[in-house]
């Protein structure tokens, strides 16, 4: 196994793509939209070898950019796979934030110290609300937030958070009304992935 170092977008997309994790064709999404792209983090995360490689790369550009941490925390579940990994690139310790009665929180006797220097880990972010709520818990508890580390940025880098953000790939899925897809349009059939 290598450690990621250099990992371009184009080793990255193929990582996703050799997976299933995001594929091209059309596509009825849970929303009820049609899209020409479907993503699904979790079946690139099934494979440990290749998370590894991928969270290596993004614990290298953290390095790289000065990024100086005590510890990972990442929301369940998906931010899990992504903060153990970085963190044990950067051989430092992971916890995470988990939904309790519809909000994040750290349980399980996790510490966040005063003046703790945290990256915050996630697999994917869209509009970037859990990543939100758990530099809102890190900050609450005294700590401070000095990265956030996704592996996919799905805002296609319109999100916005109060420490830099790292990411591998950035993807803007085009997404139409059934009436106004294209691809139905020219005749094609939308496929339902992962249902
Ligand atoms: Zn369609």
């Amino acid at each position: 196994m290598t450690n990621g170092v250099g990992l371009s977008e184009a080793d990255v997309l193929a990582m996703f793509r050799e997976t299933g994790a995001l594929l091209s064709g059309h596509f009825e999404l849970r929303s009820g939209l049609h899209s020409d792209q479907y993503f699904q983090c979790a079946l690139l995360l099934q494979w440990p070898d290749r998370t590894a490689r991928l969270c290596g790369e993004l614990a290298r550009r953290l390095t790289a950019a000065g990024v100086e941490a005590d510890a990972v925390i990442s929301p369940a579940m998906g931010g899990l796979f992504v903060g153990h990994e970085i963190a044990r690139a950067l051989n430092v310790r992971s916890i995470f934030a988990e939904k309790q009665e519809g909000r994040l929180v750290v349980r399980r006797g996790f510490a966040i110290r005063p003046g703790e220097r945290f990256v915050v880990a996630e697999d994917v972010v869209t509009r970037g609300g859990r990543v939100e709520e758990t530099i809102r818990i890190v900050h609450g508890a005294g700590g401070v937030v000095a990265a956030v580390a996704v592996l996919v940025d799905r805002s296609d880098g319109t999100v916005r958070f109060d420490a830099p953000l790292v990411s591998l790939l950035r993807l803007a899925p085009t997404t139409w009304p059934p009436a106004e897809c294209p691809l139905c349009r020219q005749g094609g059939r939308a496929e339902h992935p992962g249902s």
